[in-house]
This record gives C-alpha cells, structure tokens and sequence, in this order.
C-alpha cells in the first residue's frame, strides 16, 4: 500500500504535477475500496489523509469511469443522516490473459471483480508448427475473448500473454522457450500486427510468474500467507516465487526457471539440449514414458491434456501397478527438487499446479516424505503442500489480472461514461 504518496496535495507545481498527482489520488481511493471494502466518503477521507471534497471529487470520477458504484448506506452511523457507502464495481472492466504451452492455447477474460466473463482452452502440439502459424491461433483467441468483452459492453484494460520460456524484463520480449523450440520471437509486436495494433495494451510474461500470482490471489482469499512457491507441471516444469507478497523475478526477469535444476542422473535430453534437467524426471512427458506404451492414447497431443491425465487418474484408482510405480518415482523426484526449493525460500506453501494438481492424490505423500528428510529446517520449515484448485487456468488467470492491475495503478486508462453511451 502507498497510501502516504496521495496525502494533503500541496498547490505548487505545473499543470502536468496536477494531472499525475489527481491520477495518484484517484489510485489511492481505488486501492483502498479494494483493499478495505465498502466505505463511506467521510471514512475515505480520515484513512487516506485527502480532503472530503476532494475525496468526494475523486469517487465522483471513479463512479463515471464505471469503478466504484454507490454501494448500501452506512448502517454504522449512529447520528444524523446515514451517508452513503462506495463499493468496488468494475463488472464493465475486463482483463484478458492468453497462452501459449507445449500442447495447449488457453484464454481468460475476467472482470474487475474476478468474474470470469470467458474461459477456454483448445489442445495443439506447439513444438511442429512454425511460431506465426502458432501465433495466428492465439491471436484468434485473444479476438474471441475481446469479442466476449465488447459484447457485454465492457472496457479492457490490456493483454497479457502467457509463454512458457525466458521473458526478459527489461523489454518484455520472449528470448527463449525450449520446449516450443523457439528461439527469440518478438511475439508482443507479433501479435500487436496480428490484431490490428489495438489501442489497449498487450505484454508477454512467463507462464510460471502469472500462474503465481493467480494462484496466490487465490490462496489470500483463505489465508494472509505471503511466501509462496509454484510448481507448474506440463510438459516443461515451471516455478512461481512469492516472497514477502511480491513475485521474485530475478536481476532480468529469468527467475523460476525450476525445471533445469540439474538434480537428475544424465538420461533423457532436457528441451533445452542439457541432460540432468528436473523437468527430464518430473515434466509430463516423463510420466506418460514410464507409465505409459508408445502408442497409448493419453500421450497423444492432439488431446485435451485433462482428458488425458483422466486416463492416468482411472488407471492409478484401479491400481494399475505401472502407473502407481510411475506416480511414486515422480513424486519422489518432485520432492528431491522440491526440498532444495524449501530449503533455500522457506515458503509457507508449495502449490502444485498444472498435472501436478491432478494427480496430486498420488504425487504429494511421496513428495512430502522427501521434504521431510531433506529440509533442514524442523518439520519442512512449515511449509504446506496444497494442489491447485486452478489447474490449467492459472496462467491465463493470472495474465488477466496483471492487465486488470493497471487500471488500479492508472484509473484514468478506464474511459468516462458519456450519456447514452454503452462503455
Ligand atoms: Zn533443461
């Protein structure tokens, strides 16, 4: 919270000082409805240090821009005329987060309150088709979810694309994403020609990274934890980092990068040319080898990934023995690599995502037995493990909520009501 930036605006400086300092207040008030929950204007006031009638200046603006609404009357009023409360709206205001995986493209628009206004995910192998072929699909879907924004006559904030590979951050551009076999692809300017170079915003950031902050804006709704590691288990195995409430990105943004710990023996070769990766003894692919044949159908990509991990799901509770040894390895190794995570972050929780989350049932007592002996720290250093609830739809969750995160930041990016006029 940056409450102390929006106190007492003095009345010096340039026209272009008020403008910045009046879209800092409106964030303030914004932030602290979401923050706070509904509130009158008098309390706005006292918690934020602004005066009433700018406070009653910054709502109004807020209310025209489709922000807050008036909300019910204050009941904790005993004297006088009750006033009225102000509540988060926002049902008008949508992010959209898409992605690209291995063997997926996923898409989510969501509204200011959490909302899902459009969900979907459409299976394709990835790695066969070239990078512009994958784009245009993705750009279709990206279409479909602004197409779902428009027609409930909403305002979007922005874009963010999910990718599973090196996003750096000081240009936000994909340098690397091994098991697409993609080298670098500018894939923000990509997309922006692909949709036509929309006025609304459009980032890409790493899949692990979004999936952490959905997954631990999903957990703070239970629980105040603020240490929190991701794992992500797809084909590649990607991390989410969570320490102290903030995502840890690293010096250029390539933190998380969890699945080449080179922990395993030299077998299989890794997506990205090295032997020894994590992600060669725990991504999926290392699953469907040892539990499955060649031709067994849930390795097929053409498949919706759920689908699949459904067969592996009957075949362990019918006790299939080959998939319950398969499920063991992997959890062993999951917890080998897991362990050192704890080690070094001392998270309050591991949340297992992606077909982590599915076939926790079998994956987490391996995995927590193997924190339990290797974690220095007494019992694990407290850690939780916890399966996701979001699954699959973590990344593009969490890719709708950074773009939603810019209007809290900026309100001004939410256009005013004009009369007559659906927004
Ligand atoms: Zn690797």
């Amino acid at each position: 919270m940056t409450l102390s930036d929006g106190r007492r605006p003095g009345n010096r400086g340039v026209a272009a000082d008020h403008v910045s300092l009046r879209r800092n207040n409106l964030s303030v008030v914004l932030r602290h409805v979401r923050d706070l929950g509904p509130r009158s204007r008098a309390r706005i006031a006292a918690d934020t240090g602004l005066n009433k009638a700018t406070v009653s200046s910054l709502v109004a603006e807020l209310v025209e821009r489709g922000l807050l609404r008036e909300g019910p009357a204050d009941s904790t009023r005993a004297l006088g005329r009750p006033g009225q409360l102000v509540e988060l709206d926002g049902s008008g205001v949508c992010g959209v987060g898409a992605e690209i995986n291995v063997d997926y493209l996923a898409v989510a628009a969501l509204d200011l309150a959490g909302d899902i206004v459009l969900e979907k995910r459409v299976p394709v192998d990835v790695a066969p088709l070239d990078p512009g072929t994958t784009l245009d699909r993705l750009a279709d879907l990206v279409r479909e979810a602004v197409a779902a924004v428009d027609a409930r006559g909403g305002q979007l904030a922005g874009v963010t694309l999910a990718v599973p590979g090196l996003v750096e951050g000081d240009t936000g551009e994909l340098k690397l994403a091994p098991n697409l076999g993609w080298g670098e692809v500018s894939v923000t300017q990509e997309m922006r020609s692909r949709l036509g170079e929309p006025s609304y915003g459009l980032h890409v950031d790493n899949e692990a990274n979004l999936a952490a902050l959905a997954e631990y804006s999903e957990i703070r709704k239970s629980d105040q934890v603020q240490d929190l590691v991701l794992l992500t288990g797809a084909v590649g195995v990607g991390g989410g980092m969570v320490t102290g409430g903030h995502l840890l990105r690293g010096g250029h943004g390539y933190s998380g990068e969890v699945g080449h710990m080179p922990v395993a023996p030299p077998g299989r070769t890794c997506g990205c040319g090295r032997t020894g990766c994590w992600e060669t003894v725990v991504g999926l692919t290392a699953l469907l080898h040892k539990a499955t044949d060649r031709d067994d159908p849930v390795r097929d990509p053409s498949l919706d990934v759920e689908q699949r991990l459904a067969g592996i799901t009957r075949r362990a509770e019918a006790g299939d023995a080959r998939t319950l040894t398969a499920l063991k390895d992997v959890g062993t190794w999951l917890g080998i690599g897991g362990a050192i995570l704890v080690n070094i972050l001392n998270p309050d929780v591991l949340v297992l995502g992606g077909y982590f989350a599915v076939l926790g049932p079998w994956l987490k007592e391996p995995l927590e037995k193997a924190i339990r002996d290797r974690v220095i720290a007494p019992d694990g250093g407290g850690c939780r493990v916890v399966r996701s609830d979001l699954g699959f739809a973590a990344a593009v969750r969490g890719g709708a909520q950074i773009s939603l995160d810019q209007v809290f930041v900026d309100p001004t990016v939410i256009g005013r009501a004009e009369p007559g006029v659906a927004q």
